[in-house]
């Protein structure tokens, strides 16, 4: 099956620094016979693997961008002086090389340098999102193409249009919830109930100059209203997922957040794409989930947690209806041994794992396999999310073996809507984030032995069922 072999061709762990490199997908796409000299080396272009784990579409810009902060994309954007090394000088150059990033026959796998002089790569005119070296490798790569076509047509947009959230021009409507917070159980809901602010906070985006900016750098025509609008709501979703998934464990866990002092959740194994384009005010959201909450902290854990987040503060109390989301780099092993074991941080009521991918590689299970271990043993309620259906089986699967006792599983509720394209081989059906959550807590074999001891103490229904069958 396929996260078998998933496992094999993925051998460095993703939770190092340095990002998981694809190697050309020659599997799954066959090279054509006139193409004499090797492949082309994806690598050297910088695509990470989205196969195993979706590493985030800002993480591959900025790393490709060279671009340090935010101050630094500001300073460019309105004119001034970039620092030496800076890797664009006007939005223009920035789209460009975005673009350039995407720029391969998605059938042969050319690379603009290996064309010969006649020829030159076209995109799809449907989706604008994959390119062609020649209308025969169009045809050819179709059947596969037509599947993911549509979908791909909005990535195009969204992976434009998320440059407004980068720089702040797009401030996702905040505030308290309207409705009472029992109403809202997914985004069908969330969205009706947002509808007034929305539409006026949209509209002014819409309508804003950081948008007319953006569209006459991209190199393509502007989309229509209502496409915009639509990508902006993908984005919001996918933005806001974070904090909506982590208040839905705590709610199917039925984890009470009314304690003094402020209840904690550990984020394990955060990214620096989870970190770097995070602000103090993203996990706002969480809060107005639980109006009335007695303080909800927040601590971001993992070795890939940007430099400059704000680093996890003491146990102290929060203060009732605030939301302190902080970070701490580190493995979480280690942090649990230095910071919760010592009392230094707060014992966590719930941990969340966005997209550990343990499933696909055995490096990165044996890197997750202390901090599972410790949770199950320690019988903290963790809560993890998948990407897509396969990806649940081959976890929860994982997580059996493991002896994790499965509390719940299936389709997240505020999973992100904005599709995510596998970069190396975009005819694959792209996915979303947190798409799928499994929650476990503690061990089943424990369980088993308090259910046995259950039985043992009490009446066992079944028998008593039984024997009264066979009276009668
Ligand atoms: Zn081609
Ligand atoms: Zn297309």
């Amino acid at each position: 099956m396929a996260p078998r072999s998933r496992r094999r061709r993925h051998k460095k762990p993703l939770s190092s620094v340095a990002p998981v490199v694809v190697t050309p997908p020659t599997v799954v796409t066959p090279v054509p016979l006139t193409l004499s000299k090797p492949g082309p080396s994806i690598d050297t272009l910088g695509f990470f693997s989205l196969e195993n784990n979706v590493p985030g579409l800002s993480q591959l810009i900025l790393q490709k961008l060279n671009m340090k902060s935010y101050e630094e994309y500001k300073l460019v954007l309105d004119g001034g002086t970039p620092v030496s090394g800076f890797g664009f000088r006007c939005p223009q150059e920035m789209f460009q090389k975005m673009e350039d990033t995407f720029r391969f026959c998605a059938y042969c796998r050319a690379l603009p340098s290996g064309l010969s002089d006649s020829k030159v790569l076209r995109h799809c005119k449907r989706c604008r999102n994959v390119y062609y070296c020649g209308p025969e490798c169009q045809r050819s790569d179709w059947p596969a193409h037509r599947r993911v076509c549509q979908e791909l047509r909005l990535v195009a947009v969204d992976r434009l249009m998320e440059w407004l959230l980068v720089t702040g021009d797009f401030v996702l409507p905040s505030g308290p919830w309207s409705w009472l917070t029992e109403v809202v159980q997914g985004w069908d809901t969330w969205f009706s109930m947002q509808r007034l602010q929305l539409d006026s906070t949209l509209d002014a985006v819409l309508n804003s100059q950081a948008m007319t900016t953006l569209w006459a750098s991209a190199g393509r025509p502007r989309p229509d209203p209502h496409v915009l609008q639509g990508s902006l709501k993908r984005l919001l979703t996918d933005a806001l997922s974070r904090p909506l998934t982590l208040g839905f464990g705590l709610r199917a866990l039925g984890i009470n957040v009314g304690k003094v002092g402020g209840s904690t959740v550990h984020v394990v194994g955060a990214s620096h794409a989870e970190t770097f384009l995070t602000r103090p005010g993203d996990y706002d959201e969480l809060g107005y989930m639980f109006p009335g909450h007695l303080g909800l902290r927040v601590i971001l854990v993992g070795i890939d947690v940007a430099a400059g987040f704000s680093q996890s503060t003491s146990a102290s109390l929060l203060e009732p209806g605030t939301v302190q989301l902080s970070g701490h780099r580190g493995l979480y092993h280690d942090f649990w041994e230095e910071q919760v074991e010592t009392g230094q941080i707060a014992h966590p009521d719930l941990v969340v794992a966005f997209h550990p991918g343990f499933h696909a590689s055995s490096d990165l299970m044996e890197s997750w396999l202390p901090t599972l271990l410790l949770l199950r043993d320690y019988e903290i309620p963790t809560m993890i999310t998948v990407y897509s259906n396969q990806e649940l089986t081959a976890s929860l699967q994982i997580l059996v073996d493991l002896d994790m006792h499965i509390t719940a599983y299936g389709a997240n509720p505020f999973a992100s809507l904005k599709p995510e394209q596998v970069y190396s081989n975009p005819n694959k059906q792209p996915v979303y984030c947190s798409a799928y959550y499994i929650m476990f807590l503690g061990s089943s074999c424990q369980l088993d032995k308090r259910q046995l001891e259950e039985k043992v103490d009490g009446e066992d229904p079944r028998k008593y069922q039984s024997t009264s069958q066979r009276t009668d």
